[in-house]
Formats: structure tokens, sequence, C-alpha cells
């Protein structure tokens, strides 16, 4: 590329040189020539002024001749010559010499008299001006003027002025005849104009032959000039033909040469008609626009335009016309492109034809389109926007450059009151309050460059407040300053409510309308955070007892007894007695900055008295227990929840009506641990670890009418890595709690299964196993589905298997619960009430009961050692079942005496440590075959 240039360069400088070299080599012609013109005229001029000078010495020596010295001898230079003859003669002679038209002016006779020029005589009349009278002094006579006098030869002078004029003289010595002595000059004078002039009139012919010669010269100048100028417009009109013709060939533009609608093909115009990118923005070769208009390929909906523009154009009425329009493709499709027509003048016999020139801006179009359309769902969404659209300067007003329509909803104003602060600044709008926080946020957000969000109230121009969340972002400049502030404010009032309310329920209980445990977890971290838990503790009420209420009257009268203890307890609220409703039936007292023990109990003492006022009358109880926190940090909130629960929970009497006051202490402590304890190994063994450490015993069942082994109940064992054996009274609560017992329950009638077809394969297939259920595990959906399952994977008769339900679960849902034994009932398993007699009972609903067997609780069986058998109600329990259709087992059967009035009273089976302790599988299987080989009767 610099090499290029560099050649360029050099081209340019041989050209500009060669151009230099020729206008000087013109300039030396011509120089040479006027020298050469110069120099003829100059020497005409001489050889001219050789002949003057010449023919006026030769006429004043002829006229010398004339004059006769012996006449001039006579003169003597005085006044008295003027009337002598030889005077008067000569006078005459040189005055008819000057009256032909003579170029002479003067002539005259000079002697010299006593060393002085004088005039003897001249041609000149007396009365002229110029007449010199005889005698008078030469007085500018120069030794030009005394040459003649002595050399005795003629001179002819320069030009020389005197007070006459400006002379050239010729100056005749007149000699005497006889001894050659200069005795008078004659001179005659010519006038230096006039010589000159001759001198000029001579001159004529050679002027005009130099006139000539230099015409003839500059013409050939001329003729040479104009041929190299010809020479170079040609290689011009070469170049720039070559440079239209790759122009016109590369172009970015399409052209294409048009006379009225038609594309011309004139050979004239040597293939210059269409271009080649005309060809590829239409994508159509040359030769196709052979035979079609511009109408044909002008997309129809542009057409009407370009053909109003067209006939202006036509009519001479504009010079030329630009159109955005779109030209149809061969394939139908179209392409947008910007089109120029433009007359195509200077070409004779075609001044009919113009020039379209195309551009293709398709790309542009689809740009502007997607602006376009941008625009509009832009405009659209702000709209339809809950808010309004901004862009606003970042100053202490937030002086508003734009403000979208929706202004007016938002705040009441039009959205031209607020641009440029016209009627009101935007800050004014923003509720003071927000103002500081609000300006402080965008500070932040801006030196960070994050984007903005924040909510805050307004004042609309009627007053009201409204809650807005504003969006946004700062606009910066190159260099990295905030030109301005953009975004969108929206109304978030009818959120802002929907959160309030959800904020309320997410903090209270709706039914008893008190803060709820989420409220509770929330108070206490921030007092826990901000150091505020002065001498914390937590105070919490039990009245869980209230659910056997639930049985007898329903569940909304226990709920509308709730709400009347909530509000008992509510009044006894202060800035630091804060009441929770925390679990279903229980109450927190969140207590700060109490002083003392006593005053802790003291309060205590209140919230039972105003219990025991709604409560006394039901006949149940509360308890309250109280957990002093300290002011220690960290402290695991909703462990202390559970604990306080647990604690409160505990300290409940449910048979009877008092309200207990407890402090939590080691004991409740060390028992929560172990709780604990036992829910982690439990969670082990959910999960399929160490399920070895839970394994079932087997407690057979006596049939007293056979005196055979009719079954046993399988009774599950905790065997605790830490805690040695655990009875199942105290894990099986906590699997419930702990929702474990569903995971854990189908371990066990796995267990169970699988014993029963090892009792099977010995032969003992009218065995029966019960199986205790929770109630947990029964109210599950799939609990049904789960156990056929099972039974069915294992082959196994659902009449060998016998489900135990503690009539405490009819307690909680007794029309859901019979529905459920219904089913099993039907799918052929054998259902049994456990622990009958010691729950609220059931009796007066035992008809509806879906059930085969009744399970006697030991208290029964025990009271029959306590008092008159005769008296005891056991017997009753025993024919009621039988009554309705149930046979009974009695449990807990440890003496014969019991085992007597059994069998007195009819009982059907009976179960204990006298029949025989729960064994291990093995045990089990060796008593069966041991009561089986023995004789009953040797049994009892
Ligand atoms: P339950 O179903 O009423 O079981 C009878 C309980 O009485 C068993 O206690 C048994 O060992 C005990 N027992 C039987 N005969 C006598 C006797 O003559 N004298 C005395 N003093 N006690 C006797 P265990 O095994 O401690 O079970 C306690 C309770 O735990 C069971 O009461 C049952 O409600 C529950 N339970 C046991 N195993 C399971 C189980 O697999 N699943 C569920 N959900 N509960 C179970
Ligand atoms: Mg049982
Ligand atoms: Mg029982």
């Amino acid at each position: 590329m610099a090499f290029l240039s560099l050649e360029k360069g050099s081209i340019v400088s041989a050209d500009r040189s060669k151009l230099e070299l020729k206008r000087s080599s013109i300039v030396i012609f011509t120089a040479v020539t006027l020298v050469l013109c110069g120099l003829y005229l100059h020497l005409s001029w001489n050889r001219y002024e050789d002949i003057v000078s010449s023919e006026a010495v030769m006429l004043a020596e002829s006229l010398e001749s004339l004059l006769h010295p012996e006449h001039i001898v006579e003169l003597s230079g005085t006044d008295q010559d003027l009337d002598k003859p030889e005077y008067i003669t000569i006078k005459h002679t040189l005055m008819r010499l000057l009256e032909n038209e003579n170029p002479v002016r003067f002539a005259y006779l000079m002697a010299e008299r006593d060393g002085k020029i004088i005039f003897l005589l001249d041609s000149e009349p007396p009365d002229s001006p110029d007449y010199s009278p005889p005698g008078q002094i030469y007085e500018e006579a120069d030794d030009l003027s005394w040459e003649p006098f002595k050399s005795g030869k003629t001179v002819l002078t320069a030009a020389s002025t005197d007070r006459w004029g400006t002379w050239i003289s010729v100056l005749v010595p007149v000699k005497d005849q006889a001894s050659e002595n200069v005795i008078a000059v004659f001179g005659i004078d010519y006038s230096a104009q006039d010589w000159n002039l001759r001198l000029w009139r001579r001159m004529v012919p050679d002027f005009i032959i130099v006139l000539f010669f230099l015409l003839i010269v500059f013409a050939l100048l001329r003729v040479l000039n104009q041929r190299s100028f010809l020479k170079k417009l040609s290689e011009k009109l070469a170049l720039e033909e070559a440079l239209y013709h790759s122009i016109f060939d590369q172009a970015p533009i399409g052209i294409a040469v048009l006379r009225d609608k038609s594309f011309v093909f004139h050979p004239e115009l040597e293939n210059m008609n269409i271009n080649p990118k005309f060809e590829q923005i239409l994508a159509r070769k040359s030769s196709d626009f052979e035979n079609i208009k511009w109408t044909d390929i002008t997309y129809p909906d542009d057409l009407q335009a370009d053909l109003d523009q067209f006939v202006k154009f036509q009519r001479g009425e504009i010079k030329g016309y630009s159109i955005e329009k779109r030209f149809l493709k061969p394939d139908g499709s179209s392409v947008w492109t910007n089109m120029r027509i433009s007359p195509l003048s200077g070409i004779p016999h075609m001044n009919d034809m113009h020039l379209c020139l195309i551009e293709d801006i398709s790309a542009h179009k689809q740009v502007e389109l997607t602006l376009k359309e941008s625009e509009r769902s832009k405009s659209v969404l702000l709209s339809h926007l809950p808010g309004m659209a901004y862009r606003c300067k970042n100053d202490r007003e937030w002086t508003m450059q734009y403000v979208s329509d929706g202004c007016l909803n938002l705040t009441g104003y039009q959205a031209k009151s607020l641009l440029s602060n016209k009627d009101i600044s935007y800050n004014e709008i923003i509720t003071p309050k927000y103002r500081e926080p609000l300006r402080k946020e965008w500070e932040v957000v801006l030196a960070q460059k994050r984007l903005f969000r924040y909510e805050y109230e307004i004042e609309t121009a009627d007053g009201n407040h409204k809650w807005v969340l504003e969006m946004g972002q700062g606009i910066f400049n190159e260099h990295g300053e905030v030109d301005a502030l953009e975004g969108i404010v929206l109304d978030i009032s009818d959120k802002k409510k929907v959160e309030d309310q959800l904020k309320y329920f997410s903090e209270h209980d709706v039914w008893t309308g008190l803060y709820n445990r989420r409220r509770l977890y929330d108070v206490f971290r921030a007092d826990q955070e901000s150091g505020n838990a002065r001498n914390a503790a937590l105070v919490g009420v039990s009245l869980s007892s209230i659910h056997l209420l639930s049985l007898r009257y329903g569940f909304q009268y226990t709920q509308e007894l709730i709400k009347s203890a909530a509000a008992a307890l509510h009044q006894q609220c202060s800035d630091n007695y804060q009441l929770f409703y925390t679990y279903e039936n229980r109450f927190t007292f969140y207590v700060r900055s109490y002083n003392d023990k006593k005053e802790l109990l003291t309060f205590c003492e209140t919230i039972a008295t105003s219990l025991e006022f709604i409560l006394s009358a039901e006949r149940i109880g509360a308890s309250i227990s109280v957990m002093e926190i300290g002011v220690s940090k960290n402290l695991d909130i909703e462990q202390l929840l559970k604990n306080i629960l647990v604690a409160s929970d505990k300290g409940l009497d449910t048979t009877g009506s008092d309200i207990g006051i407890s402090f939590f202490n080691d004991e409740i402590h060390k028992q929560i641990l172990r709780e604990e304890k036992i829910s982690r190994e439990l969670i082990q063994i959910a999960a399929g670890n160490n399920v070895e450490r839970l394994f079932m015993q087997y407690q057979p069942i006596l049939d007293l009418k056979s005196k055979r082994i009719a079954g046993f109940e399988a009774l599950v064992r905790l065997n605790s890595k830490t805690m040695g054996l655990i009875a199942p009274a105290e894990f099986i609560t906590i699997a419930e709690k702990t929702k474990l017992i569903i995971p854990l329950g189908n371990l066990i009638i796995l267990q169970v299964l699988n014993f029963l077809n090892r009792l099977k394969e010995e032969g003992y297939n009218s065995t029966s196993i019960a199986i205790n259920i929770s109630v947990i595990q029964l109210l599950r959906d799939d609990f049904i589905k789960n156990l056929l399952q099972m039974t069915n994977e294992k082959h196994i008769n659902t009449n060998s298997v016998i489900l135990e339900i503690t009539e405490s679960v009819f307690a909680s849902s007794f029309i859901e619960v019979n529905k459920i034994l219904a089913k099993l009932k039907e799918l052929g398993f054998l259902i049994a009430i456990d622990d009958f007699g010691t729950e609220y009972s059931s009796l007066s609903r035992e008809r509806e009961l879906n059930i085969n067997c009744i399970k006697i609780d030991k208290y029964f069986v025990d009271k029959l050692l306590e008092v008159d058998p005769e008296r005891s109600i056991t017997s009753d329990i025993i024919s009621m079942g039988h009554k309705l259709g149930h046979f009974v087992i009695a449990e807990g059967v440890e003496t014969e005496m019991q085992l007597q009035y059994l069998k007195d009273h009819g009982c059907d089976k009976v179960q204990g440590y006298l029949i025989g302790k729960p064994l291990d599988e093995d045990a089990a299987l060796a008593l069966i075959r041991q009561i089986a080989y023995t004789n009953t009767d040797g049994l009892r």
C-alpha cells in the first residue's frame, strides 16, 4: 500500500515536472522569439536610423553646396548684414528651402566670432518668435556644436534640447574654397519628434513582419498546446470511463436507466443500463428486465404513491423524487428499497430517459418495524401499567423529564404538572418520612450500579396515601456519571393490603385472634439479637385435656371454650407479658424483665384463677409450666417451646379439674432429653439402620373352651443402644408424636406376618396373631392398601390377623374410624378393642362398632381381686360383648382366681402372665407345641 502510494506520488511528481518543463520551454521559446523579434526590430531601427542620418547629412551637404561661400564671407554677423544682398539671397534660399514639405524645421548659418558661436542668419522670417537675428549667440552650443568648426567635418548631433525645442541637427562646415578654412557652419534642424516619426514609419513593415512572425509562432504554440490538451482530455475521458464502469459495476446501490415505465436496452449505453447491484437487489437478471415494466414489479400497496410522483416528474413539475417502496422478487417476496428517480440529461436524442437508483433498506426497515413494534408494545405496556414510567434528573426534587400518562391515575396529578416540576415536584408527592431513606437507597444503588427497588408511600392529589413500588436504574454517560434515572412506579396498595392481611394471618391464630408461634419466634429472636431479653421466661398453659369434651359436646363447643380461655388469658397481658397461641389447646406467655420467681408465681396464680372460672364448670383441668430463660443468648427458641410444651403437658391431670403450676426443672429436662434420644434411635431404625433393635415378643392367648393356644398378641420391644430395653408404653408414644409409628408399624406388621408363616409351616394354620395398631397408622389413607399388599405378598389369610385398636382411638373421630374398621372387617381381618373400659366409655355406641372382639383391660381383671366378684362389672362387660356378637378376651390374668371367675362367666379367651409372658418367636413356638402336646386339663 505504502509502495503503491509512493509510486502514485512519483508518477504525479513526474507529470508535474513534465508540465513544468513544457511550460518553461514555452516560456523560453517565447522569450527567444521575442528577443529575436526585438533584435530584428533593433537592427531595422539602426538601419533606418543610418539611412535617415545619411539622408539628412546628404540633404544638409547638398543644401550647403547651394550656398556660396563668397556670400557667406560678406556676412559680419551683425545687424548690418540685414541689408546686405548676400544676406537677403541666402535668407531667401533658406526660407524657400523650408517652404516645401520638408522634415527640416530650421536651417541656419553659424559662425565663430570671438570664441563664441553666433547665428549669421536663419530660415525664420523676422516676425517669427523663433527668429534669430544676426549675431545672436548660440548659448546652448556644446562640444558637438564646435566639432564642425574644429574638424571641418559634417556632424550629426543626437537629440538635444534648446530654447526652441528638441532637435537633431546636421552641421555642415562651409569652407572657403581657396583656403579650405571653415568660414561658417550650415545647420539644419530636424524636430526630434518628426525624426523619430520618420523612423517609425519606416519600421512599419518590419513591425508587420514581426507581428506576423509572432502570430505564426503563437498559433503554432497554441496548436501544439491544443494537441497536448486534447491528448490529455482523451486520456482523462478513458480514465473517467474506466472509473465510471467500475463504479457502475461495483456501486453499492442499484442503478438502472429507464424510459417512461420500461427499462432501457439501448446499444449506445453499452450494457450500462442496469448494474449488478440492481440485479442483485431485485433478484433478477439484466435480461429479465427487457420484458417488464417497473410498475409490474412494484409492490401493489406502494404503486400509487410512486405513480403520483412519477407523473409530476414526467411533467417536469419536479426534478426528481425519492421514495421508500417495495419491489417484488420473482419468488413473490418483496424487498424494501429507498428509490431515487432523477433525470438523465446530457445525452443527445436521449433526453427522455431517467435514472433509477435503489438502495436495499430491508434490514433497516426490519429494524424500523421492530422498533415500531417495540414502541407500540412499550406504549401498550405503559398505558396498561398500574402506575407510571418516568425519567428524571438525579437531583433533590427528582425533576421529571418524562412521565407516562399513568401518572394521573397513580398520583392524581397530570403528567405535565410534574414535568420540570411545573406544578409540583415528585419529591413533594413522596410521604415525608420516606424521602430521606429513598434518597439514601438511590445513593447506594447508583454507587454500586445496581437496580433500584424500593417500597414507600406517596400522597396523592386528593390527600390519600398510596403504597408504591419503585423499580428503576441509573443512566450513566461515557464518563460514568449519572445522566438521569429511569424506571416505573407501581401502585401496590392492594398488594400491601393483602400483604398486611397475610402478615396478620402468618402471625395470628385466626380463631383466638392471638399471636401464634411464628410471631413468638420472631419476637424472641429479635429480643435475643438486640439483647432486650433481660430476665425472660416462658409460661406454658396447656388445656389439652379439653379434647375429651369434644367427644361429648362436639368440636365447636371446645373451640368456643378455647376462645373464652384465650380472652381470659389475654386480660393478663401487658408490655412484659405477651400471650401467644402456640399449639393446639396450648398457650404461651413470653415474659420479659420480671423481677423474681415470686412475681412469676403470682402471675401464674392469677391466670390459674381466671382459667378456673371457665374450666371448673367443665370439670377439666389445666397445667401451667414456667421456664426461666435468663439472659443467655443463642438459645434455640424451638427447643424451648417444645420443652415448655412437654413440661406443661406432663403436669396435666386429665382426670381432675385442678390447675397445676410447675416450674421447669432438671427432672423434666432429663425426660425431654431421654425422649429425644429415643426418637433419634427410632429415626435410625425407620431409616433401615439397626433394625434388629426393634423386635417382637408374642404373648399367648388361651382359648378357654378348647383349652388350646388360640393365638398370640404381638408386643414390640426396643433394645436401645444406650438405655437398654425400653417399654413400648414409652417409645410408642414418642413414635406416635413424631409420626415414626408409620414406618415402624410396617416393620412390625412384616415381622408378625413372617412369624405367622413360620407357624403355618409348623402346621398351626388356625393360630391368629393380634397386632396393636396406632390411630395414626389407622387413619392413613394408604393403611388398608399397604396392609393388604403385605398380607398378599406373604400369602397370609386375613382371618389369622387380629387388629387391636385402643378404645381411645374412637375419641378422635368415631365415624371415620368406624368406616375404616368396616372395610378391614370386610377384607377378613378381625378387629379387637384393646384396653376396653379405660377410656371414655363408648359403650353406648358399642352396637354400631365394626369389631369382632373386646379385650377387657387389666384394670377390670385386677378389680376382681379387690372387690366382691359378684359385684364386679366384669361379668357385665362379658355378657354385653356376647350380646353384641363379639368374643371377649380378658387381659392381665395373673391369678387362678381371676381365671376361674372368667371361666365361670363365659369369657372366651384369656391373656396374662398366668398363661404366659411375652416370648420371642422360638419360645412362643415351643410353648404352642408344648400345650398342644399336654393334656389341656393338665394345663388348668
Ligand atoms: P396392650 O396392647 O394392652 O398389651 C398388653 C400389655 O400388658 C403388654 O405390655 C403386656 O406385656 C402386659 N401384660 C400382659 N399380661 C400381663 C399380666 O398378667 N400382668 C401385667 N402386669 N402385665 C401384663 P407391654 O408389652 O409393655 O405393652 C404395653 C402397651 O404398648 C400395649 O398394651 C400396647 O398398647 C402397646 N404396644 C405394644 N406393642 C405394640 C405394637 O406393636 N404396636 C403398638 N401400636 N402398640 C404396642
Ligand atoms: Mg394390645
Ligand atoms: Mg391392652
